[in-house]
């Protein structure tokens, strides 16, 4: 059984569908891709998931429990984690306290500096612990965005567009570590752009387009989806 279960969701604004009974899955211990082009529903789906935006119709399930009336607060400590493709950081706090005050709203705020610490150590941010969040460069800001998210120790990682601004060194050393979540037994849900990433990181890749599923599969026949590249035409 998927870890992580949406099922049939469908979510309007002001009459406009921007998701239309939208079905996936993210399973422990794999790295599941969404891509889609801009306004596809991705960040809506990610909302929904994590609580923020109740569904019009559909489910979600973590776990096998339907948690679609719960708050996020709730499905964080069913071991939710979420990054904003918006930079959600604490400007004025230092990296180590963005972490902090995350980390001691989970399960393990007993050992939050330890957990802090050793976050800062997996991500190579122990050298920028003490900077003020708001002098990162966007691609460290990235980093410390996932690392918040890590350290409530998550089953469920939805990570939304978080190679946005890093170079290509950085996006490889991201890759490694998405590689090592997942085999720890993670599941992580990603949201991407950058294609090589999500080509050579994931299992299984959904395409969304117009808040539909239009394409689902292993990044190898996905890349070649007559659907799917018609889905992006026009868009880059
Ligand atoms: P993506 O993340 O794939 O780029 P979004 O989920 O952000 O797509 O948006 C999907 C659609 O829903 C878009 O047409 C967007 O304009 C619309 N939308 C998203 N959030 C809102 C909102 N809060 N109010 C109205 N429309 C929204
Ligand atoms: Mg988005």
């Amino acid at each position: 059984m998927p870890l992580l279960r949406a099922e049939e969701v469908s979510v309007s604004f002001g009459g406009r569908r921007a998701l239309d009974t939208v079905s996936l899955a993210a399973e422990a211990g794999r790295v599941t891709g969404l891509i889609g082009p801009n306004g596809a529903g991705k960040s809506t789906l990610f909302d929904v998931v994590s609580g923020l935006r109740r569904p019009r119709t559909g489910r979600v399930l973590l776990d096998g429990h339907d948690v679609t009336r719960e708050g996020p607060a709730r499905r964080a400590r069913r071991g939710l984690s979420r990054t904003f493709q918006h930079l959600e950081l604490f400007g004025r706090l230092t990296v180590r306290d963005n972490l902090l005050v995350a980390a001691e709203l989970g399960p393990g705020r007993r050992h939050s500096a330890a957990t802090t610490d050793r976050t800062l150590a997996r991500l190579d941010l122990t050298d920028l612990a003490d900077a003020p969040a708001d002098t990162l460069p966007t691609g460290a800001a990235r980093l410390v965005e996932v690392a918040r998210a890590l350290v409530l120790e998550p089953r469920v990682l939805l990570l939304d567009e978080p190679a946005a601004g890093q170079d290509a060194e950085e996006t490889a050393r991201f890759a490694g570590l998405l590689r090592s979540l997942a085999d720890e037994g993670t599941a992580v849900l990603l949201v991407e752009h950058d294609m090589s990433l999500v080509m050579t990181v994931c299992d299984q890749v959904h395409v969304l387009a117009l808040g539909t599923v239009v394409a689902s599969g292993p990044p190898e026949l996905i890349r070649h989806d007559e659907t799917v590249l018609a889905a992006y035409l026009g868009e880059e």
